[in-house]
């Protein structure tokens, strides 16, 4: 896989990089929501959660954590988002995995929460999907 994230991680191209270990590395985002906002990033690349190995994924859930309570004490974080955008659909657009620990204000407006419905809307029966979805999980384990 070729992408900007390896030519940050091969330093390669400039970035802020503010954590790293044997498995990932943690740089500010080029185009912050707030400033401060961090991205996670495996060494070893896969595009997205649907493929990534399950230990990395936790690793990186580990980092945010140390760098969401870093960002609390230094840009005075009111609260965080912790995301990942898995696929284009979802708006995924660099296909190197990452996650993002986005600093939050009171008041500040800067997500738009997801437009949401109620099961009678969709015409799906929240019951047999959530017995279809225990199924699927069940027969993965
Ligand atoms: P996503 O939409 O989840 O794929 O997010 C990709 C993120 O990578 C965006 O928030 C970009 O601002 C960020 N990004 C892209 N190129 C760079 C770069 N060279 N250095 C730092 N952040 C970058």
């Amino acid at each position: 896989m070729d992408s900007i994230f390896i030519k940050i991680i091969n330093r390669e191209v400039p970035a802020t990089i503010v954590y790293e270990d044997e498995l990932v590395v943690a740089f500010l985002d080029a185009s912050p929501v707030h400033p401060g906002h961090t991205l996670v990033v495996p060494k070893e690349p896969f595009v997205n959660m649907f493929d990534g190995d399950p230990e990395t994924l936790a690793h990186m859930v580990k980092v945010a954590q140390r760098l969401a309570q870093a960002l609390q004490v230094v840009v005075k974080a009111d609260g965080i988002n912790l995301h990942m955008n898995n696929g284009a659909a979802a708006g995924q657009e660099v296909f190197h995995a990452h996650m993002h620990v986005v600093p939050r204000y009171e008041g500040d407006k800067s997500y738009q929460k997801p437009r949401k419905q109620s099961y009678d809307d969709t015409g799906v029966d929240a019951q047999a999907l959530g017995a279809q979805l225990s199924a699927q999980l069940a027969g993965t384990e």
